[in-house]
């Protein structure tokens, strides 16, 4: 697809730049494996940006974006951010301003119970035990969050504010075929959420979302109301396959597809364009209170550069071989602190991430292993 593969990295703020330096280490053996010329050019952004220039996105860092096939970020933002005006503020001045500009409509949120985890479940056994293995397909620049008009009038008990959930129908298309061919590659199921029954915009969502779904007759189809799929997903996650929202519902629903499946450091994410081009982080957040301690689990960051390898650069074998590297990692044993129930049998941030790059040699069974393992 690409001669050389371009990734611009924004490590950002908190545990960011110490869960992507455990990404070096897969880069460096993929790179190593499969003969390929994966490049990566550091950037700033978030907190980091604006400490050094004053602005959350440097104009350098929105270039250097521009010049790469791909986009992987870590975490943005911190208390010390967190009084600024809006515009400034590194969520909203950077990752909004991004995800906006390159047109990334479409966020992809995979969340499954790994081998080895499931005791993180909160839900019940017997619940569990059946499996649970979601994508979540989230419409991600439209909707009430970028809706218009926005904003608050009047005075004293008469003040008030309002936002705008608006959706045109060739946005639901849009983010509708996404789904629809997400399902094909997995267990043919869509579930679309709206609250049709009171909103307007829901009801053009259904309505459309049906007449997509006639071109995808091998998809089985449901709708669910988003108050009755909060519960559903703790009843009977393992109903679903992949689950279609708004970008609101998709914020709501995603977080919790998150928490039943145990640790927010395990959940990568995808937002893409429709010409593949993405940005690639983890779902968490910068979690201050754990920077700093290698004791961050930097899984999310691995699995969203497994991601882009297979959404953006079309590496599905490379993307795969990760995967299971990881999951053979968790298989025996190995845990961050996040995967210990208040254990402190654990292994650190850098240890994890060597591990993965060991299995990955291991399975490959390649030359070098040992100024391989030098080097990771
Ligand atoms: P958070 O996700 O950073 O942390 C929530 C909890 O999860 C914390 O206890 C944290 O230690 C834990 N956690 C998160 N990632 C982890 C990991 N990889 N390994 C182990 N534990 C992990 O959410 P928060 O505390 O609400 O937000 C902190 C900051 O991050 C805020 O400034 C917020 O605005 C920002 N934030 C950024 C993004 C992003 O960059 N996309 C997303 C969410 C929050």
């Amino acid at each position: 697809m690409f001669s050389n593969y371009k990734i611009a990295v924004l490590p950002g703020d908190g545990i960011g730049p110490e869960v992507m330096k455990q990404v070096y280490k897969i880069i460096y053996l993929i790179n190593k494996i499969f003969k390929l010329n994966i490049i990566t050019k550091e950037y700033k952004i978030g907190g980091i940006a604006i400490d050094d220039i004053n602005i959350p996105l440097p104009l350098n860092t929105l270039l250097g974006c521009l010049k790469s096939n791909a986009i992987l970020l870590g975490s943005v933002g911190g208390n010390r951010w967190d009084n600024l005006p809006s515009k400034k503020k590194p969520e909203i001045g950077s990752l909004l301003f991004l995800r906006k500009y390159f047109k990334l409509f479409n966020n992809l949120r995979p969340s499954k119970l790994y081998l080895g985890l499931e005791y993180l479940c909160p839900l019940k056994k017997e619940i569990y035990n059946k499996g649970l293995d979601i994508l979540c397909v989230r419409e991600l620049i439209s909707g009430i969050y970028f809706g218009k008009p926005k904003g608050y009038n009047g005075y004293n008990k008469l003040k008030y504010a309002f936002d705008t959930e608006i959706y045109y129908k060739f946005e639901i298309e849009k983010i509708a075929h996404v789904a629809f061919k997400k399902a094909l590659e997995r267990k043919l199921k869509v579930t679309s959420v709206d609250k049709s029954n009171v909103l307007q915009s829901s009801i053009l969502w259904r309505k459309t979302v049906c007449n997509i779904s006639k071109l995808y007759p091998k998809v089985e189809l449901n709708h669910m109301y988003i108050d009755n799929i909060t519960m559903q997903l703790i009843k009977n996650p393992s109903q679903f396959d992949v689950i279609l929202c708004s970008n609101l519902f998709g914020d709501i629903i995603s977080d919790e597809c998150a928490m039943i499946s145990g640790s927010i450091g395990m959940l990568p994410s995808a937002s893409l364009n429709e010409n593949k081009f993405g940005i690639y982080e983890p779902a968490g957040g910068s979690a201050p209170d754990i920077s700093g301690k290698n004791i961050a689990n930097p899984i999310a960051q691995i699995l969203s550069f497994s991601m882009l390898l297979k959404y953006s650069f079309n590496l599905v074998k490379e993307s795969d071989i990760i995967d299971n590297s990881i999951n053979k990692v968790l298989k025996y044993g190995y845990k961050t602190k996040d995967l210990t129930l208040n254990s402190k049998d654990f292994i650190s941030t850098s240890e994890i991430g060597s591990l993965i790059s060991c299995f990955i040699i291991k399975e490959n069974n390649i030359n070098e292993q040992n100024t391989i393992r030098k080097n990771i």
